[in-house]
């Protein structure tokens, strides 16, 4: 008997396990580079990843190539475009025996950027969906308008020092594409930051950056006129302001972030803008509808929420935590459990 089930990983013939961004598998698949995913690396089982994944974390061995994986499972494999940050894939999965199908998302998101295209989107049985910002409340404007609004504020609020934050895997890179072509500005970025954008130029996304501890970038930051990125820790705001009195110059920090639509945010930043790597509400709504599941997944954020929403609108949602692995309910069969 040919059956997958669900829990953080998805089982093949009764006993092969292909582990969804978790260390539980015989083979895993890594969907990004973000630490809350690529964690579940260990050079001692098989990985299943993107190469851009695979080289921002530094993945040491044991990554696999697909054929590799739909040998072992006896299965299909697809590495979908996911639209979140560079590099990150979504798992398609076809059991031709079974006659069933399973899209992992990872995170997602629909729309493109400045560096990625939106995530690709299949028909398949079942959906395991990342719900971030899976509550009606979490509506973000198209990414190049939220460009065009923090070009407005810079440019109203003239300052000689301008921190843009934002998470250092991959939205502190798409800020310094930002940077380069509605600002035609050089950013200073520190050394983790620019580790990554270097990767990115790898595979031709043309970045053009300062690091930190570079001459160029010294220089730059000594003339106290110049925009940086940094990641959106506590003290930031507070150390460039202070260091900006010193120099007798103006600075305001800008935060990019989904949660600017929601948060008060000010403890953080002057200003935040609702740049986000994730689906905001409608378009996991959207995405939900191309793929046309018989089973939806809600993983991760408003889980319960947009599982009850999709439930109202005629699919069949369950949050991905009331599903129980002790049960033998298999994904493929159109079996759920829920718990009480
Ligand atoms: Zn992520």
């Amino acid at each position: 008997m040919h059956t997958m089930k669900m829990f953080d990983y998805l089982v093949f013939n009764e006993e092969k396990k292909l582990g969804l961004d978790s260390r539980e598998g015989n083979i895993i698949f890594i969907s990004h580079a973000h630490a809350d995913h690529a964690y579940a690396y260990s050079k001692k089982i098989k990985t299943l990843c993107s190469a851009e994944t695979a080289e921002i974390r530094s993945f040491n061995g044991n990554v696999i190539d697909k054929k590799e994986a739909e040998n072992y499972f006896n299965i299909e494999i697809e590495l979908l475009n996911a639209g979140h940050m560079f590099g990150a894939k979504q798992l398609f999965v076809k059991d031709n025996l079974a006659g069933k199908s399973v899209l992992y998302t990872g995170d997602i998101r629909l729309r493109d950027n400045i560096v990625t295209k939106g995530a690709e989107t299949r028909q398949t049985d079942s959906l395991i969906i990342d719900c971030t910002y899976g509550s009606p409340e979490y509506l973000f404007p198209e990414p190049f308008e939220v460009y065009e609004q923090m070009r407005k504020f810079y440019m109203n609020e003239k300052p000689d020092i301008c921190v843009f934050m934002g998470y250092p895997t991959g939205k502190a890179q798409e800020l310094v594409k930002f940077v380069n072509e509605y600002m035609k500005e050089i950013p200073v970025v520190d050394t983790y930051i620019a580790k990554v954008c270097r990767i990115m130029n790898k595979y031709n996304m043309k970045l053009e950056f300062l690091e930190t501890t570079s001459e160029e970038g010294l220089e730059t930051m000594k003339k106290g006129r110049y925009i940086a990125i940094s990641s959106p820790f506590w003290h930031i705001k507070k150390n460039f302001h202070s260091l900006a009195q010193k120099l007798n110059k103006k600075c305001v920090t800008v935060y990019a972030t989904g949660w600017a639509v929601k948060k008060d945010l000010s403890r953080i930043c002057d200003k935040a803008f609702p740049l986000s790597d994730h689906c905001d509400f409608n378009e996991l709504v959207e995405f939900v509808k191309l793929c046309n599941p018989k089973n939806v997944y809600c993983k991760y954020g408003f889980t319960r929420e947009f599982a009850n929403y999709l439930n109202r609108s005629g699919y069949r949602a369950i949050p991905y935590e009331e599903t129980n692995a002790k049960q033998t309910t298999t994904l493929l069969e159109n079996q759920i459990s829920i718990k009480e």
